[in-house]
């Protein structure tokens, strides 16, 4: 018997999740870009094909559930409600100083570089032997949000002193 399998693509939706139970990373929230799509088979006779029935169903009926899943995926954040009881908000979020845009993070990024790694590594290009050959430092950092979106922040070493007495922003 011939079978028919009706698909409907739902949409690409950015959405973040954790996992309570699994371990490693991925029970800290993070992001996925998610692909969702819906099918409807069925088995038909022969008859079928001379019923005049010509469709199974109709592709605008999955129009709500395309909503729908938008609506409650894109863009948000995914827990399991039984989570929430046993475990605190804060073991699994980063709260930050302003909005998490990309050149905010790479703000932070850059701050907590300039505090905590570029003392160690100025000493070792300053005690080189080759280190008047050197000049004008910049440190840019890079957050690439999406594959066609990113942004980013340079701050010269000659203001270094300036970005370490900033506090840190997360
Ligand atoms: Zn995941």
């Amino acid at each position: 018997m011939p079978s028919i399998t009706v698909t409907k693509d739902l949409g690409e939706f950015q959405c973040a999740h954790w996992l309570s139970k699994h371990e490693g990373a991925c029970a800290n929230i993070h992001g996925h870009s998610y692909k969702v799509g819906i099918s409807l088979s069925a088995d038909v006779s022969f008859e079928f094909w001379s019923s005049g029935a010509n469709i199974l169903v109709d592709f605008c009926k999955f129009d709500l559930i395309r909503s729908r899943v938008k609506e409650m995926m894109d863009h948000r954040l995914l827990i399991n409600r039984n989570v929430l009881e046993k475990r605190s908000l804060e073991d699994v979020i980063t709260i930050m100083e302003g909005d998490p845009s990309a050149e905010n993070i790479a703000f932070a990024i850059l701050i907590d570089f300039y505090k905590f790694c570029w003392p160690d590594i100025w000493e070792d290009i300053s005690s080189s032997s080759f280190k008047d050959s050197m000049s004008n430092f910049d440190v840019t950092v890079h957050v690439q949000e999406t594959s066609s979106s990113g942004a980013s922040v340079t701050v010269p070493v000659a203001q270094c002193k300036q970005i370490q007495d900033l506090p840190s922003r997360w």
